[in-house]
């Protein structure tokens, strides 16, 4: 069974947060293995709402559902029953709108020479532009404009050994951020890129088969037990009753994303072996040190900045309180007022509490800032609801450059702290102060050090080269 159909997603409303591309779960050994992934998927909802996909292989059929939107909108209980077999590898995608992205929906699959391979993307190559570029003139032709499609057609080349000489091939000529599952009818391999950038996990499911997932809460909810993470650099392949490890490249330095710490990751994950939760507290702990402030209340937007909130009022003794309600059944889209209201948009998803905010100081506690649209009119609907002052804390530095390792920033002239200095950010969004957390604070509350991550949107010190001639063509970046 091939189901792809040709209808497209609601639009999403403009970006006003950085976007994940992409969370991946693969399930190996288990009877049920669809489900579980449709489960693992439901859990990574977060990394990408616009389109998902599930591959399953029962040793003889590869069978394939994808297509735009939630997940709980792309599978039923038909489509999953249909899906049968004991391996399986999902992918939750985010994409920008238009109606070529459903040609790059993933997982990708395609045979050659007989052979069914399929690749499921959370991360952005650096140097698939070069390598398609090659790959066409020497003949190859590719379906999608995705850079994991590099992928299968290095593979597709590396053939003539043993699968792991063509895997160890293939991927010692891919550069950037890529977590990554692959699947052939009776394997499948988990791969992480030698920088760590995106996380990846394996797990042990009660059965005795196995899931790797992009975070672990996907583990928690098919009660799978924690094994480790997959090591950066390492490609694991899952085959009969073994899993075995190669290691292709030379070993590099580490570069978490700290951006899955800040805002990213679900709180209940732990992400490169440290809990998000404990972590954005702690991160608010330090912004109280380090920026002391006088208020009345300490408020997140919810959620962003939910739990740096409760670290800043926890340190600094200043209640935390919630001064705007998230109204929780807002859609993708809805139906605009015919007359201008204002506020409008902002308001149908989080409403100041007015009476409550009347004449208060309020000590406002984000995760980030990137164009500070929406921040500017969140401000103003507090004034609006009367608040007395609004001060904002922000519990990572400036956002000054663009990510070029697989997440949806702006362009550097989009991001606010780019052009602007931290008072004529203040000034933008209306606001009486603006703090942010200092980057040694940052690294800090994860217990680590800044060997340990990539810093680039915060300090432009690129771990891995970006083609930057080639970038402004660059080809949809796949998850
Ligand atoms: S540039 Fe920023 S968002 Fe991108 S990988 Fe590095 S820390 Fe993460």
């Amino acid at each position: 069974m091939t189901t792809f159909s040709q209808k497209l997603a609601n639009p999403s409303p403009p970006s006003l947060k950085p976007r994940h591309e992409c969370g991946v779960c693969g399930i190996f050994n288990h009877a049920d293995s669809s489900r579980l992934a449709y489960f693992g998927l439901y859990a990574l909802q977060h990394r990408g709402q616009e389109s998902a996909g599930i591959v399953t292989s029962s040793g003889e059929r590869v069978l394939i559902h994808k297509d735009m939107g939630l997940v709980s909108e792309v599978f039923s209980e038909e489509t999953l029953t249909s899906l049968e077999g004991h391996i399986s590898i999902g992918h939750v995608r985010y994409s920008t709108t238009g109606a070529s992205n459903i040609i790059n929906t993933q997982p990708l699959m395609i045979t050659h020479k007989g052979i069914t391979l399929a690749v499921a993307h959370n991360g952005n190559l650096v140097n698939s532009i070069a390598l398609r570029n090659r790959l066409e003139e020497e003949g190859s032709i590719f379906q999608t404009t995705m850079d994991s499609e590099v992928v299968l057609h290095l593979l597709a080349r590396a053939a003539n050994g043993s699968f792991e000489e063509a895997l160890t091939s293939a991927f010692r000529e891919i550069k950037g951020a890529f977590s990554m599952l692959m699947m052939t009818k009776d394997t499948m391999v988990a791969i992480r890129d030698p920088n760590g950038f995106r996380p990846l996990c394996l797990g042990k499911i009660n059965n005795g088969g196995y899931i790797v997932a992009s975070e672990t809460c996907a583990l928690d909810l098919v009660e799978a037990q924690y094994l480790r993470d997959v090591a950066p650099g390492e490609l694991l392949i899952c085959r009969g009753d073994e899993l075995k490890s190669i290691y292709p490249w030379e070993k590099q330095k580490t570069s978490f994303c700290i951006f899955e710490n800040v805002y990213f990751a679900r709180p209940d994950s732990d992400i490169f072996g440290i809990n998000v939760y404990e972590t954005r507290k702690r991160m608010g702990q330090i912004l109280a040190q380090e920026c002391p402030m006088e208020g009345d209340f300490v408020m997140p937007f919810p959620d962003s900045g939910n739990y740096a909130a409760i670290g800043y009022s926890q340190e600094s003794g200043i209640p935390l309180e919630f001064g705007v309600i998230r109204n929780h059944y807002v859609g993708r889209t809805f139906i605009q007022p015919t007359q201008s209201m204002r506020d409008f948009n902002v308001r149908v998803k989080l409403n100041p509490v007015r009476s409550f905010l009347e004449g208060k100081r309020v000590i406002i506690i984000e995760d980030s800032i990137i164009r500070g649209t929406t921040g500017k009119s969140r401000v103003q609907s507090l004034r609006n609801a009367g608040a007395a002052e609004v001060h904002m804390m922000v519990s990572c530095p400036p956002t000054r450059h663009p990510c070029y390792y697989g997440i949806d920033f702006p362009s550097r002239e989009e991001l606010v702290a780019y052009r602007n200095e931290v008072d004529q950010i203040a000034q933008y969004l209306g606001l009486d102060s603006l703090y942010y957390l200092s980057l040694e604070g940052m690294v800090r509350a994860t217990g680590m050090t800044v060997d340990d991550f990539c810093l680039a949107c915060f300090n432009a010190d690129y771990p891995v080269e970006p083609d930057l001639s080639f970038h402004k063509n660059a080809l949809d970046k796949s998850g």
